[in-house]
């Protein structure tokens, strides 16, 4: 049976759907698109000739689904300079709510197709997977945190933000976009192409000047990122605000940017991507018999409420 779906203090406005705003039919449809398109691990992309061959060929855009490609066209069209450092100062501050751990998972399962019941959890399904992967490979309990908290940042579509602002690979504003990022021909479309500021390799960088002093383009990662960085060990804090910034830790781009801490950091960013999008397939959790572990997991490093 259906349970009945919780309320939360800041559940979404009446007028706003359920269902984020945008192409894709929910915001796994994106997760889901990049097993298809990276699906091998890290570190095992070549591990037969037949399966190089194969992806080499493989026309990524004939393959994606036209949700998946109408989210990037938007995604590449909006996500600006301007519009990052408008995001940052609007949720940065981290004033809009508290919220425990487990008040943010619940609060990030109500952001679901209602017509599935089926999909009620599918947001705790994800996180738990993930973290039960990194536990059962006996990593740090930090990492097994990360992995639990490592999408709560996806909340940014119960505050109403549209999908493409809050999922997606991500990336640096303010310089030339990688010809490496997905669908990089929309950039055409962002007005920062053609700013003289902006369009050049550095823009208004330094060359190796690290990636903290990078505008990385808004979502879920820097946002949660900002929420725990005070409470989690740094690799932990790698993990979280880069997961989705697969034009470097998958295709090498933007090594310009880095510095060697970065370099090593990512080391740990390229561990905790198997986890993210290589448990898709494996037992769903039980939630209910995992919490306690994970509430004194929760405990250990985070406080009772986080700012949000
Ligand atoms: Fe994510
Ligand atoms: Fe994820």
């Amino acid at each position: 049976m259906p349970q009945k779906r919780k309320t939360h203090h800041l559940q979404r406005d009446a007028q706003r759907p359920a269902r984020p705003d945008g192409p894709l039919a929910d915001l796994d449809e994106w997760e889901v698109d990049l097993v298809r398109r990276y699906p091998d691990p890290p570190g095992e992309s070549a591990r037969t000739a037949a399966n190089t061959q194969h992806r080499q060929f493989r026309d990524y855009a004939s393959d994606a689904r036209p949700g998946v490609k109408e989210f990037y066209r938007q995604n590449h069209r909006f996500q600006t300079v301007d519009f990052v450092r408008g995001k940052r100062a609007a949720y940065l501050p981290l004033r809009k709510t508290t919220m425990s751990v487990w008040e943010a998972i619940d609060f990030l399962n109500t952001l679901v197709d209602d017509s599935d019941p089926d999909t009620e959890l599918a947001q705790i399904e994800h996180l738990l997977q993930t973290s039960e992967a990194i536990r059962k490979d006996g990593h740090p309990r930090w990492f097994t945190l990360a992995g639990l908290v490592h999408d709560l940042g996806k909340v940014l579509c119960l505050f109403g933000e549209p999908q493409w602002a809050v999922v997606g690979d991500t990336f640096p504003v303010g310089c030339a976009f990688s010809q490496k990022i997905v669908y990089h021909e929309f950039f055409a479309g962002n007005p920062d192409s053609r700013d003289a500021r902006y369009r050049t390799r550095l823009g208004i960088y330094e060359d190796g000047c690290g990636l903290d002093q990078v505008l990385m383009s808004w979502g879920h990662d820097e946002y949660m990122y900002q929420v725990v960085k005070n409470y989690l060990p740094e690799p932990a804090c790698y993990m979280l605000r880069y997961h989705s910034f697969y034009a470097a830790h998958r295709e090498g781009e933007y090594d310009y940017l880095m510095n060697d801490h970065d370099r090593d950091m990512f080391r740990w960013v390229r561990k905790f991507n198997a986890y993210d999008l290589y448990t898709k397939a494996d037992a769903r959790p039980c939630a209910q018999e995992l919490r306690p572990f994970y509430e004194d997991l929760i405990a250990e490093y985070l406080p009772d409420v986080l700012c949000w």
